[in-house]
């Protein structure tokens, strides 16, 4: 059966109803455009079809978005010349969308043409928005739950089927600045103060309401394909579309920091697009899209932050048992991290037994809910009936005896290994034999943690990251003895709450702080070899790291640094290579700069605890070097640093799956998300150059450099990371 069927009413209205095959949500692919295509055709040349309404045969949704394998079926079909194959396809795109715009109407007078109108039962995003774009009237239910917009960005592409410059002329650029540039989505009532869409309607009215609109003769011809058009806030030589574009041109550079290829595209295709005709401008829009189609940041993007992600989210690895969705969940310890746990595993619908030493501790643990939820209502984002409903859900308690019941325990009390066990053993004396017990520690390894444990193959680690309701991953950590029904119902824990997980084995640090560690340490160290602070914090962002390493340092402090490098040092003995940076460090905590909670750090900072600019104090004791290295080097020392820690952990089988290991790296600690990650960052230098520049880095830094056997292999034979360990089942590294 066709994605696009049509059918045509007693009173001449055609309805063009779209329901992807086999998907609870309608994805656009290559054969469902020519189906849409064709149905059009037969509605503008059928003298019985007065107008047309496009809708979904899927409840709650219009679409989803774009399959993004198509990009790859474009380029695949024009063999040697991939850029002229997705050019040719998406100029078609534009030519069927064009026909439902123009509708038949006279090129010249504007006249004639059959009115379309969009009813979309709620979500429409991507292209799933664009097609609602290109028709004359969009009315959406009223689904609160909806969501609609242009979300390309997040992914490192942008609106290419004629929704970036839709848009524009349809609202101008400032207005339209937030949906395309930082693909900020509008439930359907946001939606129609924001002038995204024309009308909200109840549910059930929707076909009613388009229906009595197309056959209303209305006027429909866009106000782009009128003589004397102008674009709302002016066009690029108006003085005040001057303003934005100026204005707009900095911000996006600020933001992104030059290193997002589809933001500059988008910025170039709005800008150019603004001088010319509508249809010249859609080309424009075109080869700008097609520019950052070919760019490998983009692929790599879209990869990993779309098909992967989305994959991990989906269970790509769990093992094959029964459904563990967790009912009710035992959290130890109401500290930052449990009380984080607590709101979110709340939130989610899950009973929570939020246990502390004391019932004062238990109970400011529950009210951190309070305050997330509070702040939701301020922001009318949470209501006050979700608000208790949360937060009777959470029962705070020192008594041990509550956790009976519980099928899954998540520990997050002091670091220590004998508190870890105590609370351990308490707790397996009280909860269900089948119950799973999971630790968030974050140094201390998983295997010896289970010693305190009558069943080991029931206990995992679940690492969360700090703000637990903020940070999108999530790490789960076998131990020697972990079984799959642990791993599953980790796994399941994390869909629940809405998480990305990745599975990892047991190992120093697991995977994300295996990875930041380094990346810190050489921030550090390069303080001591005289290299300029502002340049090492200046070259990290510019690469695309969130924070500088300094300024990481200062906001996870100075001690935790001090309290990692003991604890490392003691476990490597003779092997520990770090004097360099721990000296910077110890001196600091000397001095009693513990980083933004102490107020002062490597960073200098006001009395309301504002960041100003590197301590002078830094400088005094570490005089900067007359002769500078280049940004590149800096970078190429930051970047490395983490990613050789990524290959060391897939080749130690840390990482099984090098898509959790760039899924991971972004989500987990924001690394150059532009790259998809760190085994993508390599494929795009290629390895051959990669091992080249590892082994220059050894040669001027030290071993820590030095080329991994399996990346020197893997240069010699030309392979890619993503070649070698593919995707979906062969993406196992063992
Ligand atoms: P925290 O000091 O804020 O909280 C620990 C809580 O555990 C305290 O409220 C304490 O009263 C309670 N507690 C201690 N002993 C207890 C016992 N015997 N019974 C019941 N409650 C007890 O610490 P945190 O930052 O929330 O960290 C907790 C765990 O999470 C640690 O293992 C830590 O390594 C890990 N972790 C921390 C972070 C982070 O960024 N802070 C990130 C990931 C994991």
């Amino acid at each position: 059966m066709a994605d696009f069927t049509m059918k045509t009413d007693a009173d001449g209205v055609a309805i063009i109803t779209w329901d992807t095959q086999g998907k609870s949500m309608n994805v656009l692919n290559l054969d469902a455009l020519a189906e849409l295509e064709a149905c059009i055709d037969e509605a503008l040349a059928d003298d019985a079809v007065k107008g047309v309404i496009v809708t979904s045969g899927k409840e709650g949704s219009f679409a989803g978005g774009m399959d993004l394998n198509v990009i790859a079926k474009m380029k695949e079909m024009a063999g040697d010349n991939p850029a002229r194959g997705l050019m040719d396809g998406i100029m078609h795109m534009h030519t069927v969308l064009r026909k439902i715009e123009r509708a038949g109407m006279d090129p010249k007078t504007n006249k004639g043409g059959k009115p379309v109108a969009c009813a979309m039962p709620g979500t429409g995003l991507g292209i799933g928005f664009e097609i609602p774009l290109a028709c004359h009237r969009i009315f959406v239910a009223d689904n609160p739950k909806a969501k609609i917009g242009l979300p390309e960005i997040m992914v490192g592409i942008f609106p290419g089927a004629g929704g970036t410059t839709r848009l524009v002329r349809k609202m101008g650029a400032m207005t339209a600045s937030p949906f395309l540039l930082e693909g900020k989505l509008s439930d359907p009532k946001k939606a129609l103060s924001a002038g995204l869409i024309d009308e909200v309607v109840p549910a059930d009215e929707l076909m009613a309401k388009a229906k009595d609109w197309v056959l209303s003769e209305p006027r429909i011809v866009q106000p782009w394909d009128e003589k004397g058009y102008k674009m709302p806030g002016g066009a690029p030589y108006h003085p005040a579309g001057f303003m934005t574009f100026v204005g707009a041109s900095a911000m996006v550079h600020g933001k992104t920091k030059g290193v997002y290829p589809a933001a500059k595209a988008l910025l170039q295709a709005v800008y150019e697009g603004a001088l010319v005709p509508f249809d010249t401008a859609l080309k424009v829009e075109a080869r700008n899209f097609v520019n950052v189609l070919m760019n490998p940041s983009s692929a790599a993007m879209i990869r990993s932050l779309f098909i992967n992600k989305e994959a991990l989210e989906k269970g790509a690895n769990r093992p094959d048992v029964a459904d563990q969705t967790v009912r009710r969940v035992g959290i130890l310890g109401a500290g930052m991290m449990g009380a984080g746990i607590a709101y979110v595993s709340a939130n989610a619908g899950i009973e929570v037994v939020l246990i502390d030493a004391r019932q004062d501790a238990a109970d400011k643990g529950k009210s951190y809910s309070e305050g997330i939820l509070d702040k939701g209502i301020s922001r009318k984002k949470v209501t006050e009936e979700k608000k208790q409903e949360v937060l009777d859900r959470i029962t705070a308690t020192t008594d041990y005896a509550a956790l009976e019941g519980c099928d899954l325990i998540v520990e997050a009390v002091f670091e220590d290994v004998g508190v870890k066990a105590g609370v351990t053993e308490k707790t397996e004396a009280v909860i269900p034999a089948d119950a799973i017990f999971a630790t968030n520690t974050s140094t201390l390894p998983i295997t010896e943690l289970a010693k305190a444990s009558k069943r080991p193959d029931q206990f995992i680690g679940i690492h969360f990251f700090s703000p637990v309701d903020k940070m999108l991953l999530v790490e789960i950590i076998k131990g020697e003895k972990t079984g799959d029904v642990a791993v599953a119902k980790a796994l399941d824990f994390v869909r629940q709450i809405r998480k990305t997980p990745i599975v990892v084995n047991d190992a120093r640090f697991f995977y994300a702080n295996r990875c930041i560690i380094p990346y810190i340490n050489e921030g550090v160290r390069m303080v001591t070899e005289g290299v300029s602070p502002v340049l090492i914090e200046n070259a990290a962002k510019l690469v695309g790291m969130p924070l500088g390493p300094l300024q990481l340092t200062d906001e996870t402090s100075i001690d935790l640094g001090v309290k990692i490098a003991k604890a490392t040092r003691a476990a490597m003995g003779d092997d520990y290579d770090n004097d360099a940076a721990d000296e910077v460090l110890f001196w600091l905590e000397g001095e009693g700069r513990l980083g933004r909670k102490s107020n002062a750090g490597f960073y200098a900072y006001d009395d309301k605890g504002k960041r100003e600019g590197i301590w002078e104090g830094i400088a005094a004791k570490y005089k900067e070097a007359d002769d500078q290295p280049s940004l590149t080097e800096v970078q190429h020392r930051l970047l490395f640093a983490q990613v050789l820690e990524a290959v060391r952990a897939l080749k130690d089988g840390v990482l099984e799956d090098i898509r959790e290991g760039d899924v991971g790296a972004i989500l987990g600690w924001g690394f150059a998300p532009w790259s998809g990650g760190p085994f993508s960052w390599l494929d795009i230098l290629g390895t051959p150059y990669a091992a080249e520049r590892c082994d220059e880095l050894a040669k001027t830094y030290g071993d820590r450099f030095a080329t991994p056997a399996l990346l020197r292999e893997m240069a010699d034979k030309g392979q890619s990371f993503y070649g070698r360990f593919g995707e979906g089942v062969d993406s196992k590294a063992a």
